[in-house]
């Protein structure tokens, strides 16, 4: 295939010495470990003593903390409406211009960062005044260019039918302004070319009904296979891919059909359709912190309908056993937590301790978003482990994850986040260095009502 180079900018030579090094492949962790970082990508990882430590390089002593490989979540929506904020879901909803989600998008994604998630999939959103897929791809493109600190992120731009779960996100009643929806084969490849045309990384869709929307069933099939067939294709024809919201083996088996990339959570199923997922090229996120007991009692606390509570409930109990399921069967996971308003933005990794309840490993768990996320974003040559050749996205961690997943959870214990060779938080000892100064949850609450 026809293939850009990239120029490399050159840096300054760091070294990283550690505990014990988590690298991503899974295999046993390495004691005593140097890495070594020149500019932005990895040069050498090995056991102190067998890898030179080139003279003048500036030393990270993280003595007694686990190094790993920065984390990805690879299903969360950043500028979801900002009830935590506001404290109310309607609120949110109505007050709020774009341009004001487009700075909290900026800052919860700062949040993710700071809790040692270097990389985002943020998979879209609209409003009652318009899609956001550009306002997203802004946060990402100022974070390349380096104008502010964050993650990397890849966006989504939402591509669905009229009525659409998707559509359902804005209240029912909303008056819908700009391209926000499309019907038939051609007009929905319009909609995919728009979104593209914005700079989105993946084109999202929905196949069938979901959970966080009022009065909307979650098994109703939201595209017909023409349709669905449509959208991958464009997406695919300029080199991006297609990520599909997924609720029934239905909706499973079109998005199959259509040869969609990832499929989005993990809620009905059938042994058959666990199967040919197993067994094919797609990659799943389970999102299931967006199932959990407190994501629906921040919707409670928020004045999100009983309907949906209700509904939110009811599904609880299929996505954990289709999890487990899936697992089971071997399907491809990578993490994902549909993080938009519940429960807050950087408790990202409570995600992996629900993987951990429900019998992944706790090195299966590091893996879902670090090795495995890179391989849903098919960008495994540059992420995803710490290894010789690969971008330097590396966090040291205070605990052992392998031992006790939750030390994830907490700021104080992430301790360095690196990306490309940068160190943006520093907390260690004599060390006071965070990409933004509140704690997940803490911000500033702005009462409107
Ligand atoms: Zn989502």
């Amino acid at each position: 295939m026809f293939e850009i180079k990239e120029v490399e900018a050159k840096g300054p030579t760091k070294v990283i010495t550690g505990a014990t090094l988590i690298d991503g492949n899974g295999g046993k962790p390495l004691a005593n470990p140097v890495i070594v970082i020149e500019g932005r990508r990895i040069k050498a990882v090995g056991q102190k003593g067998k890898v030179k430590i080139p003279p003048r390089a500036e030393v990270i002593d993280c003595k007694g903390l686990t190094l790993m490989p920065g984390m990805m979540d690879c299903h969360l929506h950043t500028m979801m409406f900002n009830c935590l904020t506001f404290h109310n879901y309607r609120v949110a909803q109505w007050e709020i211009t774009p341009e004001l989600q487009q700075m909290y998008g900026l800052f919860h994604a700062q949040l993710c960062f700071d809790m040692g998630f270097t990389t985002l999939r943020d998979l879209g959103l609209n409003t009652y005044r318009g899609l956001l897929t550009p306002h997203l791809c802004a946060v990402r493109d100022s974070i390349n260019a380096g104008v502010v600190e964050g993650p990397r992120m890849f966006i989504g731009g939402f591509t669905t039918i009229t009525g659409s779960h998707l559509d359902l996100i804005q209240p029912r009643a909303a008056q819908r302004l700009g391209f926000q929806t499309a019907d038939g084969p051609w007009e929905l490849r319009k909609l995919a070319r728009t979104n593209l045309l914005a700079g989105c990384d993946v084109v999202k869709t929905c196949a069938t009904g979901g959970g966080g929307t009022d009065k909307e069933e979650p098994d109703i099939r939201n595209m017909t296979q023409e349709e669905i067939n449509a959208i991958v294709d464009e997406a695919h024809a300029f080199h991006k891919v297609a990520a599909v919201h997924c609720f029934t083996p239905n909706g499973h088996r079109m998005a199959l059909e259509a040869g969609a990339d990832t499929i989005e959570h993990m809620v009905f199923h059938d042994e058959e359709v666990i199967d040919m997922i197993a067994d094919s090229h797609v990659w799943m996120t389970p999102t299931l912190l967006h199932r959990t007991d407190r994501a629906i009692n921040t919707r409670k606390e928020q004045g999100t309908s009983m309907f949906v509570i209700n509904k939110m409930k009811a599904l609880q109990p299929y996505c954990f056993d289709t999890f487990q399921k899936m697992h089971k069967a071997g399907v491809k996971i990578a993490m994902g937590t549909d993080m938009g308003f519940d429960p807050e933005m950087g408790a990202n990794a409570c995600e992996l301790e629900i993987y951990v309840k429900l019998g992944m490993k706790p090195m299966e768990a590091i893996q879902t978003a670090t090795k495995n996320a890179a391989h849903l974003l098919k960008m495994e040559r540059d992420l995803g482990t710490v290894e010789a050749g690969k971008f330097a996205d590396i966090i040291a961690v205070k605990g052992d994850p392998l031992k006790d997943i939750r030390v994830l959870q907490e700021k104080k214990n992430i301790q360095i986040v690196m990306k490309e060779g940068r160190v943006y938080a520093d907390r260690r000892a004599g060390h006071n260095m965070n990409v933004v100064n509140v704690n997940p949850g803490e911000w500033k609450m702005i009462d409107y009502l």
